[in-house]
């Protein structure tokens, strides 16, 4: 499949004619030959959304949310499309696809209900007969750059909430999923949207910092938002700062999943389960530390590995759970992980192999800290379990990470459960459910190296918004 640029409503070639290939995972097919934008391209691109901005940003709530609405529904109908990019593209399974087109359709109507919640505040002021205002007005050009993970989801998330407070934006794609990225942009423009409003950029892997940096650095974008590594989180967070521009920051995590003494474990075992190896682990709120009271660790442990033993993996096109992971490159990845924690007293208790890039569900028990496993974000299927005496080692070890996504407590007793979620520090904290979950009317967003700012909920008006004092006054007295 050949992948245009999209700039001003219409598909384009790259300035230059440049291509680069992604490679199914699988089979090692072509899965698409996307256009290599330049600078050039980047600078056409943001022209074309600076342009739409002035009459996208006079458009009422009504139109807006009508429009969202709108691609949320051809997005539902497309979603056959979108599954066989996404299979192709990065090697999830057609489960996982199809609830990106749902939770992303989520986001559009979200966001749609958003417009009119766009609100301010009159402020009373100390001048006589002076009426101030707070208002929130839409701050220009957003850019958007997201993951390939969930890629419909998060392609999505990336630019919904900035339309609907009345920014125009350009969606920078994954290298690894250029079409389905570009398919979000495609049913966007299609849903009606005016030429310029929504606009995509796909670049070669190897281009990646200039054309970031061109983004970045170009005097009419305003804001930037980013989903990936907290490696690349930072480059961004410079980048950003260099050129004074606030930045949305949602980047890797750790997420601790915590079984105290008392937990339903049958329950418990489910949720680790799901949470872990839903979508191979490939997912930021992913479990990566099963933190268990020693009291209950073998029942536990023996239940999980049984339950992880029978998880098919295998080619995505199949009746799998475990699809790929996105290359040959993460798997090897996963075997290392797996070597230097066996050979530091692990054990694994399920899974440990591979064919290719296909890893099958993997528990590693009585991890510690001197292992890669125990502090490395593994964004893969290799989950190590870490056993602890009480409550405080459980939360001594929770919060022992540089990341603060999201985490999990199991429990049976409520007020000891919230205690315990209040002290884990992460900015997601689910009692009794599992670290994965996602809702679009939700804060998302972490802390510490896991990133700052929120997408979701009404928190997300505020990072798509400029928040302006403007007063009305009649004549008044001056000192000369
Ligand atoms: P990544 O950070 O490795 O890559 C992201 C993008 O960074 C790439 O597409 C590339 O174009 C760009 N990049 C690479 N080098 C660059 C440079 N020097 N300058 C500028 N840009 C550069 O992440 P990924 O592999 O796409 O995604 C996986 C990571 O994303 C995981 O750590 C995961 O936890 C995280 N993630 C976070 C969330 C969240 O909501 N917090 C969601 C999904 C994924």
């Amino acid at each position: 499949m050949n992948v245009s640029l999209l700039i001003g409503g219409e598909p384009v070639d790259a300035h230059d004619g440049a291509t680069f290939d992604r490679h199914d995972p699988v089979t090692g097919q072509c899965a698409s030959r996307a256009a290599a934008a330049s600078v050039d391209d980047v600078n056409r691109t943001v022209a074309a959304a600076h342009n739409a901005f002035e009459i996208w940003s006079q458009t009422g709530p009504g139109q807006r949310r009508a429009l969202l609405l709108k691609a949320a529904d051809l997005m539902e109908s497309r979603q056959a499309e979108f599954v066989d990019l996404m299979l192709r593209e990065t090697g999830a399974t057609a489960p996982w696809a199809g609830f990106n087109v749902h939770l992303a359709a989520g986001i559009l109507r979200e966001a749609a209900a958003m417009t009119t919640q766009i609100t301010g505040e009159i402020i009373p002021s100390d001048k006589p007969g002076v009426l101030a205002m707070a208002i929130r007005q839409p701050v220009g050009v957003v850019v958007g750059i997201a993951p390939w993970n969930a890629p419909v989801i998060l392609g999505t998330r990336a630019i919904a909430a900035a339309l609907a407070c009345g920014n125009t934006v350009v969606l920078r794609s994954s290298e690894l999923c250029p079409g389905t990225h570009h398919l979000i942009g495609k049913v966007l423009n299609d849903a009606g949207f005016p030429k310029g409003v929504i606009n995509v950029l796909s670049n070669a892997p190897q281009d990646a910092p200039k054309i970031v940096e061109a983004l970045i650095s170009h005097p009419d974008v305003r804001r930037v938002n980013f989903t990936g590594s907290t490696r690349v989180g930072r480059i961004i967070a410079k980048l950003a700062a260099e050129h004074l521009k606030p930045v949305l920051l949602e980047l890797g995590g750790k997420a601790p999943f915590v079984v105290l003494d008392d937990a339903d474990i049958d329950h418990a075992v489910n949720a680790a389960a799901f949470g872990a190896f839903m979508n191979q682990g490939q997912i930021c709120m992913s479990t990566e530390r099963i933190i268990v009271d020693s009291k209950v660790a073998d029942q536990f442990v023996a239940k999980l590995a049984a339950k992880a033993s029978k998880l098919p993996a295998g080619d995505p096109r199949g009746h799998v759970v475990l699809g790929s992971l996105i290359d040959l490159k993460a798997a090897e990845q996963m075997d290392a992980l797996i070597a230097d924690a066996v050979a530091k007293g692990a054990k694994i208790v399920a899974g440990g192999k591979r064919t290719g890039s296909v890893m099958e569900a993997t528990l590693l028990d009585h991890v510690t800290p001197e292992m890669k496993i125990y502090r490395e974000e593994s964004f893969g299927p290799v989950k190590p379990i870490v056993r602890v005496n009480g409550i405080e080692e459980a939360i001594k070890v929770a919060n022992d990470t540089e990341y603060g996504l999201s985490a999990a407590v199991f429990s049976q007793d409520i007020p000891q459960a919230i205690a315990t979620a209040r002290r884990i520090a992460s900015g997601i904290c689910h009692i009794n459910g599992p670290t994965v979950a996602d809702e679009p009317q939700m804060p998302f967003g972490g802390v510490k190296s896991s990133g700052y700012g929120r997408f979701g909920g009404k928190a997300v008006i505020d990072e798509f918004t400029e928040l302006r004092w403007i007063t009305i006054e009649g004549p008044q007295h001056y000192p000369f």
